[in-house]
């Protein structure tokens, strides 16, 4: 089997990669998986967990998708902080919403020691203020968390403050969050996948979904095989395709890119960002990066609208990293990759049941890696029986793409770059 994985800093340092068999015959489950992401693995876990019997279909490699791929930045809450989630839910579900965010952590926390995944879990991090605009954002938040939300962790940090955590004159201002945290996201896939395969699910690399009848049980095609189940769980995200149009119009796929510079010295690692925090900004088009175990910078920065990637990566990236940190003109770029992500109108996941037996969680908006764990828990929590925290995130107000999955992009594309430009000024 050919590895399908992009030529990527995470595939280069992959711990215990495994090839799974692709699906050659006609098997029978109570749950099939379709999407070897957070999602799809974070479910199959739970569910295997819960003594069902679990097949996993991915159409390329475990973490082949965003979850192989991102910015390993575990932020804490929900995308839309929590002044902005107050304002459009009341303090009552903003804060039952911050506690599912905080579960979420929480869950990554324990798998990681439950499975003794080597995935170089590290806390903290700092959201940098670009702008005038936004100054005296971090204190309200930080004040916010505190007050309301029994969070004590974070800080508003001036500029001098926000300069020791990281040397650039980028930020005004900065909120650094102690208990946010940073990971080597294909690493943590890949634990998921063995876990669950301990567990008991059954998993197929290279197995691509074509289609599933809309029957109890259901039947699942792949180009060689099938699987009948009493339940699908689609956790295929910015990958999902043509694959189930009824929840694609409420997404919208978008490529964020990464690079990886060349190894640093201790001593300039150190100066880089000495606490290894994960970094992000106020920017509209985020610009994230961290320090990378073996003294890396790894920067994201940069989207795309459409099906393709920019031809060179890391000339499209590099410029924005090198407007953070001029001092990096020197250092060599290793690896350059990008990959796609689902966002939704209102920038909150879309999670729920399109019949009584299927199943489906995507639309993160940048802010999937504790999220999507956690989706996958509470469809498989739903699916076992207890649907409290699933039933909340279903009621989160959902909307779809002007024009469906056809007219979504002129629209929204006219927007991002509205936006984008906005950041520039
Ligand atoms: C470049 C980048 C940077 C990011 N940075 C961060 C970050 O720093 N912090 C953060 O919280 N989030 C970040 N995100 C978002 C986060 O990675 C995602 O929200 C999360 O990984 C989504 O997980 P998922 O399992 O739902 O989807 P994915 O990981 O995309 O998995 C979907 C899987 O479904 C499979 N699939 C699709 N169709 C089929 C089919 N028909 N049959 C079988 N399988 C199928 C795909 O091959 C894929 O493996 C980033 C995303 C990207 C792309």
């Amino acid at each position: 089997m050919t590895s399908a994985y992009p030529d990527s800093y995470y595939a280069a340092t992959a711990v215990g990669m495994h090839e799974h068999p692709s699906l050659q015959e006609s098997l029978r489950a109570d749950v099939c998986v379709i999407g070897g992401g957070f999602t799809g693995l974070s479910a199959a876990l739970n569910l295997a967990e819960q003594g069902l019997d679990v097949v996993l279909l991915e159409a390329e490699r475990i973490g082949f998708g965003a979850s192989g791929r991102n910015g390993g930045l575990i932020g804490s809450g929900q995308r839309k902080d929590v002044l902005e989630m107050e304002a459009q839910f009341g303090l009552q579900r903003s804060r039952q919403f911050w506690q599912f965010a905080e579960d979420a952590k929480q869950e990554i926390r324990d798998r990681v020691q439950e499975h003794a995944i080597d995935c170089d879990l590290q806390y903290g991090q700092l959201e940098g203020v670009h702008k005038k605009r936004y100054l005296g954002m971090a204190q309200e938040i930080s004040a916010a968390l505190a007050e309301r939300y029994d969070y004590p962790y974070t800080s508003a940090l001036n500029r001098e403050q926000t300069r020791a955590l990281v040397a650039t004159d980028d930020y005004l201002e900065g909120l650094q969050d102690e208990q946010a945290m940073t990971i080597h996201p294909l690493n943590y896939a890949l634990g998921l996948a063995r876990a669950a395969a301990a567990a008991g699910v059954r998993i197929f690399e290279q197995s691509r979904v074509l289609d599933y009848t809309r029957s109890d049980p259901a039947t699942i095609r792949t180009a060689t095989g099938s699987v009948t189940a009493r339940f699908i769980v689609l956790g295929c995200n910015g990958y999902l395709g043509k694959l189930e149009p009824r929840v694609a119009g409420k997404i919208m796929p978008i490529n964020n890119f990464l690079l990886t510079t060349e190894t640093m010295d201790d001593a300039r690692a150190e100066a880089l960002i000495p606490g290894r925090y994960g970094i992000h900004d106020t920017r509209f088009v985020v610009n994230f990066y961290r320090m990378s175990a073996d003294r890396r910078l790894i920067f994201g920065g940069g989207e795309n609208y459409r099906a393709r990637f920019p031809a060179d990566i890391a000339n499209f990236v590099r410029p924005k990293m090198l407007k953070v940190f001029p001092q990096l003109a020197d250092l060599g770029i290793d690896y350059a990759w990008g990959g796609t992500l689902s966002v939704t109108v209102n920038r909150l996941p879309h999670v729920g049941r399109l019949a009584p037996n299927l199943w489906f969680a995507q639309g993160y908006s940048g802010h999937g890696i504790s999220i999507a764990n956690f989706a996958g828990k509470v469809v498989a929590e739903a699916i076992g029986g207890t649907a409290g925290r699933f039933d909340a995130f279903a009621s989160l107000p959902t909307h779809t793409f002007p024009g469906g999955t056809l007219l979504r992009f002129p629209g929204m594309v006219l927007g991002m770059l509205y936006y984008s430009l906005k950041d520039r000024l």
